[in-house]
Formats: structure tokens, sequence, C-alpha cells
């Protein structure tokens, strides 16, 4: 059996070897031969390029080394290595040794249980600050309320998935990579392990604020029209009230002949009403600049060279 194993390294320099240690005594004593790795640079701008280069293979151990053309994010990055992997399964994990490696055969065992994805799941994040704690765990709730899909809650992209669901997933043309719910539609035999994860082995997260509501507009974007229901329900409770509203004032004219002042009325319908409209056209919006995206069909990524690296 071929086991590939995906990479995304985004300035990892110091993580490189210390990670590749760990996945050769665990490749090693668990005879996971043939294995390949797949190290994907992700527009690398420190040492991380030499150090991979500098690794040395073994006998059953193949390194390869895919250069995108620059920094194209973490999804699309683990999408370059998905492409040109070979193995009947393939792992996903981060470079930054937060997964631990020595859980891969634990993931592999249920895989032979009959399996096509095994995922693992987080039962406690070290070192990371309790806003990131926190709002990922309060979005990957709110993503399983407002999916159809069952995207598991408290996962990352760290999981063993078999070559039927790889070639799924390299025929979804959707640009916007949100594997972890791509996987969850996909279905099949999915199950779960549990593990505790490390902190970051050295460097800094690549994963800015930015880029995580990124990730979070695009999974819930491909996965939920929650937002736009909401924004069309709220449309329909403000007409309903603003027309009242209206029965009101003509009433109040008409037939009481008061005219209030109101001017702080007024103010407080105008800024409202203002604001929901204001947010509803930024969710549409939201959906129209991905509509855009896909319609554009630019190559997802470019690759700036393509080595197996020689003992
Ligand atoms: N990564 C990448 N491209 C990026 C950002 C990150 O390939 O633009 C890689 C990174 O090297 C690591 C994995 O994706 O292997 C996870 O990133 P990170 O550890 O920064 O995310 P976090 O664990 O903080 O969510
Ligand atoms: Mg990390």
């Amino acid at each position: 059996m071929n086991l590939s194993i995906v990479i995304p390294i985004y300035n990892e320099e110091e993580n490189i070897q210390p990670l590749f240690d760990r996945l050769r005594s665990t490749i090693v004593e668990n005879n996971l031969f043939p294995t390949e790795l797949i190290f994907v640079d992700d527009g690398c701008k420190d040492r991380s390029l030499e150090k991979v280069r500098g690794l040395k293979p073994q006998e059953g151990i193949t390194i390869r080394l895919i250069e995108l053309s620059r920094n194209f994010g973490h999804q699309i990055a683990v999408t370059a290595g998905l492409d040109h992997s070979t193995g009947d399964h393939v792992v996903i994990i981060d470079a930054d040794l937060q997964d631990p490696p020595e859980l891969i055969p634990e993931l592999l065992q249920k895989i032979h249980e009959g399996n096509d994805v095994v995922y693992a799941r987080r039962r406690n994040r070290k070192g990371e600050s309790w806003l990131k704690r926190a709002t990922a765990k309060w979005f990957y709730r709110l993503l399983s309320r407002i999916t159809s899909v069952p995207i598991p809650v408290d996962t990352g992209d760290f999981r063993v998935i078999s070559r039927r669901v790889v070639n799924v997933l390299n025929q979804m043309p959707e640009r916007e990579k949100f594997l972890r719910g791509q996987i969850a539609w996909i279905g099949y035999d999915q199950t779960f392990v549990e593990y505790d994860r490390d902190e970051r082995l050295s460097g800094d997260t690549g994963y800015t604020w930015g880029r995580m509501i990124g990730l979070a507009l695009d999974g819930i974007t491909s996965f939920s029209n929650f937002p736009l229901k909401v924004a069309t329900i709220s449309g329909f409770i403000m007409s309903f009230v603003s027309f009242l509203l209206m029965l009101y004032a003509l009433y109040s004219r008409f037939i009481l002949k008061v005219y209030e002042p109101g001017w702080t009325s007024l103010m407080l319908s105008v800024l409202f009403i203002g604001g929901i409209q204001l947010v509803s056209i930024g969710i549409i919006g939201e959906y129209i600049g991905r509509i855009s995206n896909n319609v554009k069909q630019r190559p997802l990524y470019l690759i700036k060279d393509e080595k197996t690296i020689e003992p």
C-alpha cells in the first residue's frame, strides 16, 4: 500500500528537519513503506526550501518538492499537494508539528477498518490564545448549525483520506477551497481519532486574523445560503413593520391631527433600515464576488518547479 503525506509549508525553516525526523521514525517504526512526502512550498520567504532540499531520502521514502509561484494560502497549497499525490491514501499534516506525526498509524488503523476519511479531532489546543480558541469554537458550531453538511467541529485539516476521496476533491471545481467542508460533503465512511494539539514548534502562524476571517467566510458561503436567507427575512420583517408605521403615520396625520416632532424616531428608523440594507448588500456582495472569481476560471495555482530530492 502506498502512502502520500502532503505538507504545506510557509516559512517553516526551523521545523522542517524536526518534522522530517519524526515522520521518518513513525514511518520506519510502523513499516509504512513506500511513502512519498510531498512538500508544497507556498512561496516561502525564508530558508525552508534549502532545508527541504537538504533532507535525506531513503529506501522506501521519497521526498518530492513542489514550489508554487507565490504564496497562494494554506488551502490551495494542500490542494496542489493532493493534485500531485499518487498514494492509495493521503495524509494532510501541518509542518509546524502542531499535528503529531505519531498519530498517523492510529489514523491509518481506522482506514484499514474500512473508512475513507479519518480526521484528527483536537481534544485541546495548547499555545493558542483564548481568543483564537474561542472564535474557532464558536465558528465551527455556528457553521454546523447553518449548513446541511455535517462539518465536524474542532477539526483542522490533519487527516487521512482515501484515493477515491482525493479523486473527487480534484474534480471539485470551486476556487474557495474549504477542504474540511468539501471532504464532509463527499461523504462515504468517515470517522475520527482524538488528540491533543501541540504548540507550534517554532516560527509564527501564517494565519493572520484577516486570513482566518477569509477562511471562515469561504466556509460559510460555500456551504450555506443561510446569510442570504437572513437578508431576505429581515427585509420582509422590516417592510412589514414599515407598513404598519406608514398606516399609523397617515392615521395620526389625518384622523388624530397630531403631528409629532418625531426627530428621534425618524433618525432611529432611518439608521436601522439603512444598516440592514447595507448588511444585506454586503452579504450579497460576498456571494457575487465568489461567483465572479469562479467565472474567471484562472488556474488555482502556478507551479514554479517540481522535483524529487535525490539521495
Ligand atoms: N501555510 C501555508 N500557506 C500559508 C499559511 C500557512 O502553506 O499561507 C502552512 C503552514 O506552513 C503550516 C500550515 O499551513 O504547515 C498551517 O499553518 P499555521 O500553522 O500558520 O496555521 P495555524 O496552525 O496557526 O492555524
Ligand atoms: Mg500551526
